[in-house]
């Protein structure tokens, strides 16, 4: 059977349904839905997203001849269903082609409305409304749109010849003007477009219908619609649809309107009321661009509106009102939709509607984009409304967008002494204080030096979002709580302050002021995106707490998960964090990080001065242990190398106590949880200083001269260090370092009652390694054990971090009573690619889809996968029931967290700040696996 390439809805005709996202795009299948379900929907047709694939592999000639036949057909159907021609009088058809993928990307792709008119048809619109100046803002809007999206001529010298005119008019508003004045913009916009293209203005209906379709089409790849599918990870789909629709008119008169809802707050969740803005007597994107101050739907809203605007009530009731004072039949069938549509998609809807001439029309309905903390809230009040069961609730919410209630929240205290400069709306929630830049190109190069940026501008448009992205958050000083700004910042996550009509923003200066103040690029200021709050100066900020609906949310992921979740933690502080985010024990403690803290460093560097020394003369005495060498007399050691063995041991008996209280600390707030600790890993030279000052410093500190500290730098260099003297070689290199820190770790254990630690021997590729660490380890345990009376609970484990660990994994897991994966260096090795470097490279092959993610963010489960999977497989083998966890950086990726669950393993193990993250992964991929 031929491929269907068009369909088409109206009342009670529809051919496709909500099931046929991936072919119509969200808005062709939901509008076919809704009239299907009866809702008043404007009829029209759909051009598939296969045809916007094919339109991209076989060019615009060869798929148009294709599908031709069928566009005219429906075109013709669209014609009698509606009674009205395209491109004749006396009740000319107008259409809107519109954008619409299977993932909703909002205001990323073009749209084009009132298509299908010209000079004849504007006159036979005049004649039919006998609303001169509706039709001629009609067709300058159309122009405009036109050219800017099929023409590729550019918006603002239209934008600038409506302005010049309203100025020339003394008109306020776009509605102050009048028939005669449209009229002769549509005739400079004509000459603006005989300026640019050299061409009249397309007069043909079907041309323009044609030249419409194509200018949607090519959206689908231009560069905002690739940034956004870049960074929300949309994958995998074939183009967008392009919905062919007949035109409602917001913008015929006083009565007619036109507007965007949610059914509940997208910002937090709420269900107070029903959420969103309108405008009378206007079109399309008059709402989200900010022109206009928009109106709320309800009298609820409209007031709380007005509060925190300071908007008298008089002036909000006869400049402001609400849809249910000021369209009351209407507000009312709207509300009663909402309710039917949130019922039939059982989830928050996001809705276009327009009124024209007192009649209600629908436009749009999806599920809506939410922040973190309204997609939380949503999801568990829809199963406490047993609209969903627990797991659809769980399903609900990206893991990846809990990271947005993670953040810091501002520190109530000091955000009440801080200097409040303005309030807008609360836009997109969360706090940020930051430094001001005023366009995202500044905005994207501040942050890449370290900074935090607060975006200011007008209005944001499309073009800003890479801006928007890297910013802490984003005030404008236009725009209502639909405007791009507010939708794209809670999309990302960002926190965002919308209009805040009192900020008078300044390009050129790079400053704006508000009342008094004048704020200056670079200027610090904070928002909190929850109140519309605009303060000046750094606000403190505290921890975020798992409480409310996101408590409940995560409750239920532990009902449903199997794998278990541990942190990477390497202080007691990060320890509690993670415990507090639900974590269920560690999964890995660096222990050379502590190195760093306090006198630690001092010590370790004095043993690192001596060290070779002393191989050199344990070698030379034939012992295996610098406790075996004699002292004394008949040591036959010279002064100086006597000297080096005292400093060796030295070191370690101050590293000793230090690293004991280190291990105590975490134990403590593990209470009773397992703690997995990791011997020293690095190789030497990271704890060497690399420049003179620090050279000096540390010859001073040790008392030697300089040439001595830059040759031991010298000695110690290595030309590949990741696989150089680092983890397991170190032990056996220096196996007092580890008798050390074993024995820290059980005189810690021994002292705080429940202690569970696990000891994780670094970078094995042979079991041999493990057995020669394995064995001073046990000696450590057993004397520990002696001497404290106590009977320890230590499990002895290692990494498979090293190819040949993977291939050899039943040795080792005859030996080992754990693995625990570091795929960070697994990854490195496995693939080739430095850790270091890579980066340099990767967004290349990524970008040309040699990996499709990067492998040190996401796994690459088709080639380090398969080693994890064939070390599972030969561990459980040889070891039934050994534990195995990943404590990678991949540990807190919802991806890999799934691929964890599938291979049986026993944990994963993350970032203190991505343990719910991980919490919600694992059980979205224990419902998923059903
Ligand atoms: C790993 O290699 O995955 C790992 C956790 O160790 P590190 O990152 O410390 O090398
Ligand atoms: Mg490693």
């Amino acid at each position: 059977m031929a491929t269907k390439y068009v369909y088409f809805f109206g009342k009670g005709d529809s051919e496709g349904n909500a099931t046929m996202k991936s072919i119509l795009g969200g808005k062709g299948a939901n509008l076919a839905d809704m009239a299907s379900l009866d809702l008043p929907v404007p009829p029209g047709f759909t051009i598939t997203t296969e045809a916007c694939a094919e339109y991209s592999e076989i060019g615009k000639d060869k798929l148009f001849a294709k599908i031709d036949k069928e566009v005219v057909a429906q075109l013709k159907k669209l014609e009698k269903f509606t009674g009205k021609t395209f491109g004749k009088g006396p009740n000319p058809l107008l259409v809107s082609v519109r954008s619409g993928a299977a993932a909703s990307m909002p205001g990323m792709m073009d749209t084009i409305l009132n298509l299908g008119l010209n000079d004849v048809t504007i006159q036979a619109m005049i004649k039919l409304t006998k609303n001169e100046r509706f039709v001629w803002d009609s067709y300058r809007r159309f122009m405009q749109m036109f050219s800017d999206v099929v023409l590729g001529v550019e918006h603002h010298l239209f934008e600038h010849e409506l302005e010049t005119l309203k100025h020339k008019k003394k008109a306020k508003l776009d509605t102050d003007l009048t028939a005669a004045d449209l009229k002769a913009l549509v005739d400079s916009y004509k000459a603006i477009v005989k300026k640019i293209t050299k061409k009249e203005f397309p007069q043909d209906p079907i041309e323009q219908l044609w030249r419409g379709v194509q200018a949607v089409f090519d959206s689908w790849n231009n560069p905002r619609a690739e940034k956004y599918r870049q960074l929300n990870d949309i994958r995998g789909l074939r183009g967008t649809a392009v919905t062919i629709q007949s035109m409602v008119y917001g913008n015929a008169g006083e009565d007619c309107a036109t507007g965007v809802a949610f059914t509940r707050d997208p910002s937090t969740g709420e269900n107070a009321y029903f959420y969103g803005e309108f405008l009378i007597n206007a079109q399309g994107e008059d709402v989200v661009a900010g022109i206009r101050t928009p109106q709320q739907i309800t009298l609820a809203g409209s007031k709380a509106w007005a509060k925190s605007q300071s908007v008298a009530e008089a002036t909000r009731k006869s400049k402001f009102p609400s849809l249910e004072e000021a369209m009351p039949k209407c507000f009312k069938e709207l509300d009663a939709i909402k309710t039917k549509l949130e019922k039939h998609y059982k989830d928050m809807q996001d809705l276009e509607f327009t009124i024209e001439k007192s009649v209600l029309y629908m436009l749009q309905t999806r599920n809506g984009k939410r922040t973190a903390q309204a997609a939380v809230r949503i999801a568990t009040d829809l199963v406490k409304e047993k609209l969903i069961d627990e797991k659809s609730a769980v399903l609900r919410v990206e893991p990846a967008s809990l990271d947005q209630l993670l953040h810091p929240v501002f520190v109530k205290a000091s955000e009440a002494k801080a200097q409040k400069i303005v309030t807008g709306l609360p836009a997109s929630p969360g706090s940020a204080t930051g430094q001001v830049v005023f366009n995202a190109e500044d905005a994207e190069k501040w942050a890449k030096s370290g900074k935090d940026v607060i975006l200011c501008r007008i209005e944001t448009s499309p073009e800003d979002i890479t801006g928007m992205h890297v910013s802490k958050g984003v005030l404008t000083a236009r725009g209502g709580m639909t405007s791009h700004a507010a939708v794209v910042a809670r999309g990302m996550g960002t926190c965002c302050v919308a209009g805040c009509s009192e900020v008078l923003m300044d390009y050129a200066k790079k400053q704006f002021v508000v009342g008094k103040e004048v704020i200056k690029e670079g200027d610090w200021i904070s928002l909190n995106g929850s109140t519309g709050a605009v303060y000046k100066g750094q606000i403190e900020t505290v921890e975020a707490a798992l409480v409310g609906p996101f408590a409940e949310i995560m409750k239920l992921a532990d009902k449903y998960k199997k794998i278990g979740v541990r942190t990477n933690a390497d202080t007691p502080h990060d320890a509690e964090v993670a415990v507090r985010f639900g974590a269920e024990g560690i999964g890995l403690t660096r222990t050379e990080h502590m190195f760093f803290e306090g006198t630690k460093i001092i010590s370790f560097r004095r043993l690192i001065l001596v060290a070779e020394e002393v191989k050199k003369i344990k070698e030379a005495h034939s012992v295996k242990s610098v406790y075996d060498l004699k002292s004394g007399k008949d040591c036959c050691m010279t002064k100086e190398q006597a000297a080096a063995v005292k400093q060796y041991k030295q070191a370690l008996d101050e590293l000793l106590p230090l690293q004991r209280t280190d291990f105590i600390g975490i134990f403590k707030a593990l209470e009773g949880r397992p703690a997995t600790i990791r011997l020293l890993d690095p190789p030497l030279h990271e704890f060497l200083p690399a420049d003179e000052a620090g050279q000096k410093e540390m010859a001073k500190t040790m008392g030697v001269k300089l040439d001595k500290i830059i040759s031991l730098v010298a000695e110690n260099h290595e030309y590949n260090p990741m696989l150089g003297l680092r983890g397991c070689r170190l032990g056996i290199s220096f196996p007092e370092v580890t008798e050390m820190q074993v024995r820290a770790i059980c005189e810690a254990a021994a002292s705080v009652k429940g202690s569970k630690p696990e000891i994780m021997i670094p970078i094995v590729g042979n079991v041999k390694e493990f057995i020669h660490q394995k064995e001073i380890t046990k000696k450590v345990i057993a004397e520990v054990e002696k001497e404290k009376k106590v009977k320890l609970e230590v499990k002895i484990g290692t990494m498979i971090e090293v190819p040949r660990a993977a291939m050899t994994a039943d040795e080792i897991a005859a030996e080992a009573e754990f693995f625990s994966f570091g795929t960070n260096d697994l990854t490195q090795m496995g693939c080739g690619f430095s850790r270091d470097d890579a980066g340099k490279f990767l967004k290349d092959y990524v970008k040309l889809g040699i990996y499709e993610y990067d492998p040190f963010v996401v796994l690459d489960q088709g080639g380090i996968g398969k080693l994890i999977k064939y070390a599972v497989e030969l561990g459980k083998k040889a070891r039934p029931g050994i534990k195995l966890g990943i404590c990678g950086e991949h540990g807190g990726d919802p991806k890999t967290v799934e691929f964890c669950h599938n291979i049986g393993l026993s944990y994963v193990s993350c970032s203190p700040y991505r343990v719910p993250i991980a919490r919600l992964a694992a059980a979205h991929a224990a419902i998923k696996q059903k």
